[in-house]
């Protein structure tokens, strides 16, 4: 991913008090720093733990709090009470920090000495009940926050941490992010609509409409030596077919795909947009809908939504920010079409043309085909499969008087036989728990037929991020049964009750 998010790091903040007196302040610092060193070492810890000076007083946790709020680099506080911490000295700092936190329940001496064990040794080690009060003071307070349970070498907690600080990190880049609108959405399309006021208060990010002319006058300034030169590198990077391949038949519609490309990233990089959509119904002065380029862009890090929708493209942005240097990619993608055989239904994910070849399983093939709906010349674009193994569907839906993250944990499987006339690229997959049920929640959850799907990104990954976003989450996964889905949406209703004239 090139487009990569600016410098991340979390902060740990160690809760203490000036009972313990000077000779234990400067031990449980000295912890302290210990942890942050190993916990940024740690592999599945993805950027630096910085250590901050340990606070004993409501003045000291308010300034570390405001500070981490200034710090564009802070992507998040991490919140240890190594020794007793009196929670009310956290109650003006928690409730003006707007930056996410996890509550990091551990203690820095994996084993009681059991032989030698005396009340110092118990008075230096209290997060047991120093984090409990803790604990309760962040769920007086209703603070939305992760709970990482163990001690910091254990690499299940350095797992479930690592995991959070990415979230962190695709939290940041969400704020202040840019998606292009390129036309509007799909006409009379209703699930790709919603607010983009109440999407920039809740998420953070804005969405700038701009006529497909303004593209359009970027691709005719591409000069003909740099289309050239793509044309080179997809030469290189492909499976080009031949009637693509200069002197073919179709070397025109090659090279007007690649002036596609360098137009449309002239546009993204001008502009600072981390996110854009198209749409096949608005593409005057274009003389494709852009298919490779919108593929690669992806495969760049650019979130995408097809058919103006904006929500997709920034759940892509952010997936693919999330999952950055994990392994496996992310992609828009679309339910498109089922195999429901009585041995075990399959869906088939593609789209007409933009999905991301971070998800390919192979070398992709360049090739150009009639796009069937739409009025301009055909589209240039890369065919692909996807390799089986564990990935999701998410969707964020707007329901009027909130956002609804709706997703599906899938397997993906090697496609029952070969598809040598689909001119697409396209994954299957098999459903979590199977497929009546995960199709007849995400029906009735409402989830849309567009998502953002990774192999990187888990229901970890979005179970913290609806934490941080204050929205709701609705997981199908293996232990979904839709009866109870059924009355989680129910109460759900209940749970997410907007204020007066306002919206959750
Ligand atoms: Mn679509």
């Amino acid at each position: 991913m090139t487009i990569r998010p600016a410098r991340s790091e979390v902060w740990l903040v160690t809760g203490s008090q000036h009972l313990y007196g000077p000779g234990p302040l400067a031990q449980v610092g000295a912890n302290a720093r210990a942890v942050a060193k190993a916990l940024s070492a740690a592999r599945p810890v993805p950027y630096p733990v910085v250590f901050k000076p340990v606070v004993t007083s409501a003045d000291a946790v308010r300034a570390v709090c405001q500070e981490a709020d200034q710090a564009p680099q802070c992507a998040g506080l991490v919140l240890w009470m190594h020794t007793f911490s009196p929670a009310r000295m956290w109650i003006g700092g928690l409730s003006a920090l707007r930056k996410p936190f996890a509550h990091l329940h551990t203690q820095f001496n994996r084993d009681l000495p059991w032989g030698t064990i005396d009340m110092d040794f118990m008075n230096l080690n209290q997060a047991a009940h120093g984090d409990r009060e803790a604990g309760f003071l962040h769920a007086r307070m209703r603070l939305p926050r992760k709970v990482v349970v163990g001690h910091w070498e254990d690499p299940e907690v350095q797992e479930r941490l690592g995991a959070w600080m990415r979230v962190a990190r695709g939290w940041q880049d969400l704020q202040g992010a840019r998606i292009a609108r390129l036309g509007d959405n799909m006409r009379r399309v209703a699930v790709t609509e919603g607010d983009k006021v109440a999407a920039e208060e809740r998420f953070g990010f804005a969405v700038d409409g701009h006529g497909v002319g303004d593209l359009a006058a970027e691709v005719a300034a591409v000069p003909r030596g740099a289309v050239t030169r793509l044309c080179a590198e997809y030469v290189e990077s492909y499976s080009v077919a031949a009637q693509l391949r200069r002197g073919g038949a179709r070397h025109e519609s090659l090279r007007e795909a690649a002036r596609i490309e360098l137009g449309l990233r002239a546009f993204l990089v001008k502009g600072g947009f981390k996110g854009f959509t198209t749409t096949f119904e608005d593409l005057h002065g274009l003389r494709q809908l852009p298919g490779i380029a919108v593929q690669r862009l992806m495969a760049e890090g650019y979130g995408f939504g097809a058919e103006g929708d904006w929500k997709t493209a920034a759940l892509v942005r952010l997936m693919k920010v999330i999952g950055s240097g994990l392994g496996g990619g992310t992609s828009f993608m679309e339910d498109y079409t089922y195999h429901l055989h009585p041995s075990g239904s399959l869906v088939l994910g593609a789209h007409m043309l933009e999905i991301c070849p971070s998800i390919a399983s192979g070398r992709p093939s360049l090739e150009v085909h009639p796009l069937g709906i739409g009025a301009r010349e055909d589209p240039v674009r890369l065919v692909f499969g996807a390799p089986a193994g564990p990935a999701l569907n998410a969707s964020l839906i707007d329901l009027g008087d909130r956002f609804r993250l709706v997703a599906n944990e899938v397997d993906v499987v090697e496609p029952p036989g070969p598809m040598p006339r689909l001119p697409v690229a396209r994954a299957v997959w098999r459903c979590r728990p199977d497929f009546k049920t995960a199709c007849g929640a995400w029906i009735r959850s409402g989830g849309a037929h567009h998502t953002a799907f990774s192999y990187a990104v888990t229901s970890e990954h979005l179970r913290d991020l609806a934490e941080i976003a204050g929205v709701e989450l609705v997981l199908i996964d293996a232990d979904t049964r839709l009866a109870g889905l059924e009355k989680e949406l129910r109460w759900n209703e209940s749970y997410y009750q907007p204020p007066r004239g306002g919206r959750i």
